[in-house]
């Protein structure tokens, strides 16, 4: 009993205290993943996750913060040039992950499986979040 309790005090101790602002943390949200926008103008909106920009702590949508540019010609690829659409990045902080089992967007918790490996596990129903693709 008091080994493991002091296993876990260990494990305290070298965690890290917290996250500052310029500090690039790990995303809970990965490519693949359905998220809700909860703030800005697309704020309700539902969409797959393209890809995740790290180091910003950014998220790229799918049909979330739908952008225009101005696209010269002959610069990406041989285009006319003209107006191009695309997805901008959205803050990591305005989305959240949609839980895989209740179907709403809510916070999650970390937690280990079953199997031992580190899960997210939805703060609503707590139910572990499964993924579809996993990496
Ligand atoms: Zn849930």
């Amino acid at each position: 009993m008091m080994k493991n309790r002091h296993e876990k005090q260990q494990k305290w101790v070298r965690r890290k205290a917290g996250w500052s602002r310029s500090e690039t943390r790990p995303l809970d949200i990965r490519k693949g993943d359905t998220v809700e926008v909860l703030a800005g103008r697309d704020r309700g909106k539902r969409g797959v996750v393209m890809r995740t920009v790290l180091d910003r702590q950014k998220v790229v949508v799918e049909g979330v913060n739908l952008l225009k540019r101005h696209v010269k010609a002959g610069t990406e690829g041989n285009l006319q040039g003209g107006i191009v659409d695309f997805n901008a990045p959205v803050a990591y902080a305005n989305v959240q992950l949609v839980c895989s089992s209740c179907g709403k967007a809510s916070r999650m918790r970390h937690g280990v499986g079953a199997d031992g490996r580190r899960n997210l596990i939805c703060a609503r129903c707590g139910e572990e979040h499964t993924r579809s693709i996993s990496s």
